[in-house]
C-alpha cells in the first residue's frame, strides 16, 4: 500500500478559496472581489524607492533578521503610533509577508498538543499553521452581523494547554475592530493562563468612523507576552511584494527567528528599504488611504444593501461580509463557485473559514479595495441576480 502524497496535517485544506476564486476570476474574466489586493498603486514615493534599490544594487541576500533601515523604521512606527520602546536589534524580525511571520511564530512558539485559541471566522493560513505545527485551535465564534464575543465561549476555549491566543484585529473576513474591553478580557484570560498572546495587525492603519485600532503590545503588562505582526502590503498596497514583520520580547522574536532561517533564511531583498521609506511617510498618507477606503465601503455596503442584502458594516480592513440568501444562495461555497459564471463577479464564502460552517452557511466576503466604477459595475452585476 502506498502512502497518500503530502503532509498528512494538511490533508483536510487542500488548495486555498483565495487561488481557487482568484483563478476562476481569470478564467471567466470576472471581476475579483475575492482575494483581497488593491487595483491602484500605493505610494509613489514607495515604488520608487524600490526602483533606486535595485538600481543601486540591492539585489542580494539582505541580513537574516532584515535590513538594518527596516528595522529601524518597524521600531519607529510602533514609538509614533503606539508609543512603544522597541529595540530594533532584537525584538525585530522581518519576514515574508505576515503569511511567514504567522507560520513561524506558531511553529517557534506551539508544541504538538498545545492548544490555540483563535476567532472564527479566521484568516485560513492559521488554521493551516496551527496544523503543521501539531497544535490544535479553540476556535471562538463571532456571530453575523455584529460579530460580538460570546464571554462564555471565550473563557471556554481556554484549558490548561492553551500555549497562545491568536488575535487579528482589525479582523479579516469580519471586519471588526477589536474594542478596548474585548482585548482586555482575552488578555486577563490569556495573562491567566500563561498564554502567549500572537496579534496580527496587518489592517492597523484600515478603520473607519474613528474607530481606533489597538496594539496589543502597548496595553498594561503585555509587552512580555505578545508578539506583534503586521505588513506593508495592505498599508503601501504592495501585497505582491511581501514584506512582513513580527516584534516582541527578544526571546521570543528569536525563537521566531530561529524557524525562520529554514523557511527563506531572508526575503524581499530591495523591497526592505522601500518599506522603510513607506513607514516614514507622513500621517496624511496613512490617513488618506483610510479615508479612501472608507468611501469605498460606503458605496459597497450601500450597493448592498439596495441589492436587498443583509450586510455587517465592518469598522476596518477592506472587506464586507453580506447575507446572499436573498439572491438564492443556499449553500456559499458552491454559490461562489458559480458566482463567476452567473454574474461575471468574484466573493469568498466565509464557511470556509469556520469549522462551525452551518452559522456562516449563506455569507460570502466581497474586498472594496477596488476603483470605484468597478464596485458600482460589481453590485449592478449582483444585483441583477436578484429574483
Ligand atoms: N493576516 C491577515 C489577516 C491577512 O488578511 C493577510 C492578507 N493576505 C495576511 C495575514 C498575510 O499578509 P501577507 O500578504 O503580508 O503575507
Ligand atoms: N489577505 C488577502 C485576503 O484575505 C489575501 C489572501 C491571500 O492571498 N492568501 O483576501
Amino acid at each position: 500500500m502506498t502512502r497518500p502524497l503530502g503532509n498528512s496535517a494538511l490533508a483536510p485544506f487542500g488548495a486555498t478559496i483565495f487561488a481557487e476564486m482568484s483563478a476562476l476570476a481569470v478564467q471567466h474574466g470576472a471581476i475579483n472581489l475575492g482575494q483581497g489586493f488593491p487595483d491602484t498603486d500605493g505610494p509613489r514615493e514607495v515604488l520608487e524607492a524600490a526602483k533606486a534599490a535595485i538600481d543601486g544594487g540591492r539585489n542580494q541576500y539582505p541580513p537574516g533578521p532584515g535590513v538594518p533601515e527596516l528595522l529601524g523604521a518597524i521600531a519607529a512606527h510602533q514609538k509614533r503610533f503606539y508609543g512603544l520602546e522597541v529595540d530594533p536589534r532584537s525584538e525585530v524580525l522581518v519576514t515574508v509577508g505576515a503569511t511567514e511571520a504567522i507560520l513561524a511564530t506558531i511553529l517557534g512558539l506551539v508544541a504538538p498538543g498545545d492548544e490555540v485559541v483563535t476567532f472564527e471566522p479566521y484568516y485560513d493560513s492559521y488554521a493551516a499553521s496551527i496544523a503543521l505545527a501539531g497544535g490544535e485551535r479553540r476556535p471562538v465564534p463571532l456571530r453575523f452581523p455584529d460579530w460580538h464575543i460570546d464571554e462564555a465561549a471565550l473563557r471556554a476555549a481556554f484549558s490548561d494547554r492553551t500555549r497562545m491566543v491568536l488575535l487579528n484585529t482589525p479582523h479579516n473576513p469580519t471586519g471588526k475592530v477589536f474594542s478596548r474591553s474585548e482585548i482586555d478580557l482575552i488578555c486577563a484570560l490569556a495573562r491567566e493562563h500563561g498564554a502567549w498572546v500572537v496579534t496580527d495587525e496587518v489592517y492597523e492603519h484600515l478603520t473607519f468612523d474613528g474607530a481606533e485600532h489597538i496594539a496589543v503590545a502597548s496595553l498594561p503588562g503585555m509587552w512580555d507576552r505578545t508578539l506583534t505582526i503586521s505588513s506593508a502590503g495592505k498599508t503601501f498596497s504592495t501585497t505582491g511584494w511581501k514584506v512582513g514583520w513580527v516584534s516582541g520580547p527578544a526571546e521570543a522574536v528569536s525563537a521566531v527567528r530561529a524557524v525562520k532561517q529554514f523557511t527563506t533564511f531572508v526575503g524581499s531583498g530591495p523591497f526592505q528599504p522601500a518599506v522603510a521609506v513607506g513607514l516614514g511617510l507622513g500621517d496624511e498618507v496613512y490617513a488618506g488611504l483610510a479615508a479612501s477606503l472608507q468611501g469605498k465601503r460606503d458605496l459597497l455596503v450601500a450597493a448592498l444593501q439596495e441589492a436587498g442584502l443583509p450586510v455587517a458594516v465592518p469598522q476596518g480592513t477592506y472587506f464586507v461580509i453580506a447575507d446572499a440568501a436573498p439572491l438564492g444562495a443556499s449553500d456559499g461555497l458552491a454559490f461562489c463557485r458559480e458566482l463567476p459564471v452567473r454574474a461575471g463577479v468574484v466573493g469568498v464564502p466565509v464557511s470556509v473559514f469556520c469549522d462551525d460552517k452551518e452559522a456562516s452557511r449563506t455569507l460570502v466576503r466581497f474586498a472594496f479595495c477596488k476603483r470605484d466604477e468597478v464596485l458600482e459595475e460589481a453590485v449592478r452585476r449582483l444585483s441583477a441576480l436578484r429574483p
